[in-house]
């Protein structure tokens, strides 16, 4: 069997696929000029949440709607969209928006871990880009902190050596680690919904945050004591951490400005991206040699696929449309195809790719494209599918061999 089950893979990141959805359905009316930044004024506002609990929130406003329906950016990076019936009150502070610090942010975690009935102690580490709330003891969040942290400079240096300029994330990148699978299920129910708990773990588009768990962690086994417990715990399940990696190259496309938070990037380069990072190098203590490597069960899984071909998705679908990463008989051959084809982009025709990428980037938040308006501007990038169709398949089909 796969380790990877289609059904798991279709949950890990359906949470920010349906966040976002859910937020488009609500964007019924023309938002204001989207290329102007955000404003920079700090606004007290406060509404009634989804679940109808009346919060406060310290935020900017990103955009406002014509009928007063507001997208709020909290301290915390935390996006909030706020329907004209659930707006009670908003107070112009007259100050300057900030993100929180890192500290304050560390704070807030642990705050939410608690709320949502977690009765393990939280400990935070704070490194340089990340905060890591963690009820799985010191040792595994500096470990996860340190990992984090490498990822980052790698992710980094690739797209700087590609020619995409990047930027920095504006705010600390909050993770929180739980210490088991049973505290993880529960607090994923709480901060999403019941089936992320089934998850290996997951980045949250609407709160930015990244949600794991301990991979050490077993029934009769002890925490790991050092970072050298850890690597020999996590030799055997190379594919747990690359979920690891992979959710976290997800926090730092979204806040790097290689996506755009409920803009409609189209799924198979945000998941294409996760996986192209995917592979793990536990080997190196500072750098990140493994970017672009072959990720060997993509690849089976796209070889099997490529020899089922009613399982394999035409192009253009995996193109216009997100549909089949939700569909469990479908998932499996939408993340394998959506990684060969962002490999066959990033390895064979790496400068159009950037070219894609940056027109992806200046999408406006909460307007969807059209699947005709996706496909056009694919092909103007990348030219005809039957010749790329040809190509990819053949290109990727001969790797590892
Ligand atoms: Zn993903």
């Amino acid at each position: 069997m796969s380790r990877y089950k289609s059904g798991a893979v279709g949950l890990r990141t359906s949470c920010l696929l349906v966040a976002v959805l859910t937020v488009m359905a609500t964007a019924t009316l023309v938002f204001s000029n989207d290329d102007d930044p955000p404003p920079p004024r700090l606004q007290r506002v406060t509404f009634n949440d989804s679940k109808s609990v009346t919060r406060t929130i310290e935020s900017r406003v990103l955009l406002e709607a014509q009928d007063g329906g507001l997208l709020l950016e909290g301290r915390d990076g935390r996006l909030w969209n706020v329907t004209p019936k659930q707006l009670q009150n908003r107070d112009e502070t007259g100050d300057s928006f900030q993100p929180l610090s890192a500290e304050q942010l560390g704070e807030q975690l642990s705050r939410e871990v608690a709320e949502f009935g977690i009765k393990t102690s939280t400990q935070v580490v704070v490194t340089k880009h990340f905060v890591v709330c963690s009820t799985a003891g010191r040792v595994y969040a500096e470990w996860c902190g340190s990992l984090f942290e490498r990822l980052h400079d790698a992710f980094h240096a690739y797209w700087t050596e590609a020619g995409l300029e990047l930027r920095e994330s504006e705010f600390p990148l909050p993770a929180v680690v739980l210490k088991d699978r049973t505290e993880f299920a529960e607090f994923a129910t709480k901060h999403d919904r019941p089936d992320a708990a089934q998850a290996p773990g997951y980045f949250s588009e609407p709160t930015n945050r990244i949600i794991l768990f301990d991979l050490t962690a077993g029934p009769n086994s002890t925490p790991a004591k050092t970072a050298g417990d850890i690597r020999r715990k996590l030799e055997a399940s190379s594919f747990n951490v690359a979920t690891m990696v992979h959710e976290v190259t997800h926090q730092l496309a979204f806040n790097s400005g290689l996506h755009t938070r409920y803009a409609d990037n189209p799924r198979w380069l945000t998941e294409g991206m996760a996986m192209f990072f995917e592979v793990p190098d536990l080997d190196s203590r500072t750098g990140w040699k493994t970017i672009g490597r072959v990720n060997a069960p993509r690849l089976k899984d796209f070889r099997e696929t490529l020899r089922t071909p009613r399982e394999m998705l035409p192009l253009a679908d995996l193109i216009q449309s997100d549909a089949s990463f939700l569909k469990a008989e479908q998932a499996r051959a939408a993340y394998s195809e959506s990684w060969a084809l962002t490999f066959f982009l990033l390895k064979t025709r790496r400068d159009d790719a950037v070219t894609y990428l940056k027109s992806v980037q200046r999408k406006p938040r909460l307007i969807a494209d059209s699947p005709d308006d996706r496909l056009r501007e694919f092909q103007s990038t990348f030219g005809e599918l039957d010749t790329l169709d040809r190509d990819w398949k053949k290109f990727v089909s001969r790797q590892g061999k």
